[in-house]
């Protein structure tokens, strides 16, 4: 069956992979093949010597914002066989993501899913669902994560009002609701963990704000979730999203989103469809069996193996409890904190409860090229650190 299909060069040879080819058929066929083939060969752009060499990925501490060092349990969750997309298994294995997130974002909401795709994924989705062209959004900007939703916002045709501070300030409940009273926004967006600048910001609060004057709340959990408290639903969190890559340590390319009642009543009974396809939260809610619909119809692929990842870091959380991850978090980045004071480097951000657990930037000493720094960290220690992001670029490291 392989073996016709291989020569037939119809449909099915599409579908086979040079993986599946492996074992007994190709290690006793594979050279008549490949000499056969390249003597009818009709191609004129010959295979890329590089695509004839294995694969190389050296070993790195990963000590930047993401991705990190994926621990065996949930390498070995991401390489189990492939089921389809559509198959009831997989439907059981995403419905555990469902739950595994709103354990993690602390949420009773039924429009809880995982985006395919990383972070930016999840930013978009909220923003394209929530908002219509011509509508008023505000934005808090103090680091890189504002300004891309902000970016975002602008580029689907919302009318962008941005709060900015430096990098590593923080904004008080009253000034929100001034900005909120001014500019009668759709969406208020915070960052809780701002990875570009290290800042953990105070949430409480604001979501009673954002209720008070009819707007929703919108809220970056992608560098924070699992290392720092949030409760979606007791901070009235409108909506909330994550990545999977940084503090759950699963790889990257699934984004945890979820949407509360006023959210949804938002997002589906709007005058427009949402720009984009791939991320219309109509077609994905029911691709997540959160519609209440029988059946699940066909939408995209989702990334099965990275489903399976993201899984079994949920698991790992709720295995550890919320509590204990956010504890353990908190302690090892007060040693890293002593360690780095030991050494006479200077934190980024002065106040200690402000500071982002997952995330530690160190002030660039004066007089010192944080390239040449990170660069030689990294050939001599195999360390990822990275430098600051937009705003914070040339500020920390
Ligand atoms: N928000 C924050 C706070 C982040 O740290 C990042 C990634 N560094 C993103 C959003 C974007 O996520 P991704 O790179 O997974 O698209």
């Amino acid at each position: 069956m392989m073996q016709r299909a291989l020569f037939s060069r119809g449909a099915l040879l599409a579908q086979q992979t040079s993986a599946a080819l492996e074992g007994p058929l190709a290690a006793r066929s594979a050279p008549v093949l490949l000499r056969q083939d390249r003597s009818m060969s009709s191609v004129t752009i010959p295979p890329p010597a590089c695509m004839l060499r294995p694969l190389e990925v050296p070993l790195r501490y990963l000590f930047g914002p993401g991705p990190s060092n994926v621990p065996p349990r949930i390498l070995a969750a991401g390489s189990r066989p492939i089921i389809g997309h559509l198959h009831p298994e997989m439907y059981e294995i995403m419905n555990d993501i469902k739950k595994g997130i709103q354990y993690a974002f602390q949420t009773e909401n039924n429009m809880t899913i995982a985006m395919s795709g990383s972070g930016h994924a999840a930013m978009e989705c909220a923003v394209f669902n929530t908002v219509e062209p011509g509508e008023s959004v505000l934005i808090a900007i103090n680091g890189i994560w504002g300004e891309r939703v902000a970016e975002i916002a602008e580029r689907m045709g919302a009318n962008v009002q941005r709060m900015v501070k430096t990098p590593g300030g923080y904004f008080t409940n009253t000034e929100i609701e001034q900005a909120i009273k001014k500019h009668k926004p759709v969406l208020f967006f915070l960052t809780h963990g701002e990875s570009s600048a290290g800042l953990c910001h105070p949430v409480d609060g604001i979501g009673d704000i954002c209720r008070k004057h009819d707007c929703l709340f919108l809220v970056d959990t992608v560098a924070s979730l699992g290392a720092a408290p949030i409760f979606m639903d007791k901070q009235n969190i409108d909506i909330l999203y994550s990545g999977s890559q940084k503090a759950l340590n699963a790889p990257p390319g699934t984004a945890p989103i979820s949407f509360n009642d006023r959210a949804c009543h938002k997002m589906f009974n709007r005058k427009t469809k949402p720009v984009s396809y791939l991320f219309d939260m109509t077609h994905l809610s029911n691709y997540w069996g959160c519609d209440g619909k029988p059946a699940r119809v066909y939408h995209h692929t989702g990334p099965v193996s990275g489903f399976f990842a993201l899984r079994e870091s949920l698991a790992i959380l709720a295995e550890r409890g919320l509590e204990e991850s956010w504890k353990k978090h908190k302690e090892v980045a007060a040693y890293l904190y002593r360690g780095l004071e030991d050494l006479g480097l200077k934190l980024f951000v002065p106040e200690r409860d402000l500071r982002l657990p997952s995330v530690t930037t160190i002030a660039i000493p004066e007089g010192y090229d944080w390239r040449e720094m990170l660069t030689y960290i990294m050939k001599h220690h195999h360390m990822e650190m990275t430098g600051g992001l937009g705003p914070s670029i040339g500020m920390v490291s």
